[in-house]
């Protein structure tokens, strides 16, 4: 099958947040095969390519956008392949939605991401953001990733050779960029009764603290060190704040959630009266955690 290309998609149908106008171009990867015709057509088209996965991380401006979307589709797996003393390594694809993976871990009794339940995005994007929650963060399990360059093919790279940040992951030997397209994590072993329950626990803490169900791309800022930037927001007065169809939750004040039909000419201008009154009142100046494209 030749690379699917799908002309000017619209960000708004492929992000949490409905934001955003249409992309020039998206091409949906579903196999290794597709890789080498990916690296063609970004030579051909010489627009500047931008890897999306579920699109839970981006804030996506309203006008056209002239990026050449890249997209991993219908991920083989999650698969066990081995274990390492009391570590079981599962390798999945990069497309694979992180519930989906929580979910198969969790009937196979396979722990040690319970704490990321409730997050939305794909495997790929989990670990270019380093994602992570309640003491889990993905980088931590991964024993090793497949990455992919145009100019470079797909490559093996171990654990050593990555670098894990607060929501960030780079690697030493591909200081550009990269798509990831496959992942192998080490997880423990328990009773899969104990982690449908520690799954669930989480999820209620999460439902009870986030709007879990509203239009949003999780947390807009970063916790500053040892601050929280909700909390930062919330004493700012942001909690509530509303601008046309955007505003800062009710229940979280460091989400931003589309009531309706907001656009992101109001999330950026929202985000940017937070960053102010955060930065006027406490002296901290805080950084975005969404991507803004
Ligand atoms: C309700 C809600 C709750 C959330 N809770 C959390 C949370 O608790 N913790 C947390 O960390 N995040 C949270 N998020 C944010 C988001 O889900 C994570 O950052 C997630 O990992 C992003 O994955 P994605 O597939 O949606 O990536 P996208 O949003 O599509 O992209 C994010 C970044 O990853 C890159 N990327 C995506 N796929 C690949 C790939 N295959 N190869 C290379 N780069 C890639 C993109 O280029 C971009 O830079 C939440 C979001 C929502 C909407």
């Amino acid at each position: 099958m030749p690379l699917e290309l799908i002309p000017n998609p619209l960000l708004s149908k492929r992000t949490t947040l409905r934001l955003g106008g249409p992309a020039a171009v998206e091409a949906v990867v579903r196999e290794e095969t597709d890789l080498d015709e990916l690296s063609e057509f970004l030579t051909r088209e010489a627009l500047p390519p931008f890897v999306i996965g579920a699109g839970s991380n981006l804030l996506a401006g309203d006008g056209p956008l002239e990026l050449a979307l890249v997209r991993v589709a219908d991920c083989p797996g999650p698969e066990r392949v081995e274990r390492d003393g009391s570590t079981i390594i599962v390798r999945c694809g990069a497309g694979l939605r992180l519930p989906g993976l929580l979910g198969w871990a969790q009937k196979a009794g396979f722990s040690g991401m319970e704490g990321m339940t409730g997050i939305p995005g794909t495997v790929g994007g989990a670990v270019a953001m380093n994602a992570g929650s309640y003491g889990v963060e993905i980088g931590e399990l991964i024993t090793r990733v497949r990455v992919w360059t145009p100019t470079g093919g797909l490559v093996w790279l171990d654990r050593g050779q990555c670098s894990f940040g607060y929501r960030s992951f780079s690697l030493a030997d591909l200081p550009g960029k990269f798509l990831v397209w496959e992942v192998e994590l080490g997880l423990g072993e328990s009773d899969p009764k104990a982690v449908r329950s520690a799954m669930r626990d989480v999820y209620r803490n999460k439902k009870a603290t986030q709007p879990v169900t509203a239009k949003s791309a999780g947390c807009v800022f970063k916790n500053p060190p040892e601050q929280s930037a909700g909390k930062l927001l919330d004493k700012a007065g942001m909690k509530g704040a509303r601008l046309g169809g955007m505003a800062f939750s009710e229940v979280h004040a460091n989400f931003l959630v589309n009531l309706e039909s907001g656009t992101a000419a109001d999330a950026l201008q929202l985000m940017e009266m937070g960053r102010r009154r955060v930065k006027e009142q406490f002296g901290t100046t805080l950084e975005p955690e969404v991507i803004v494209l």
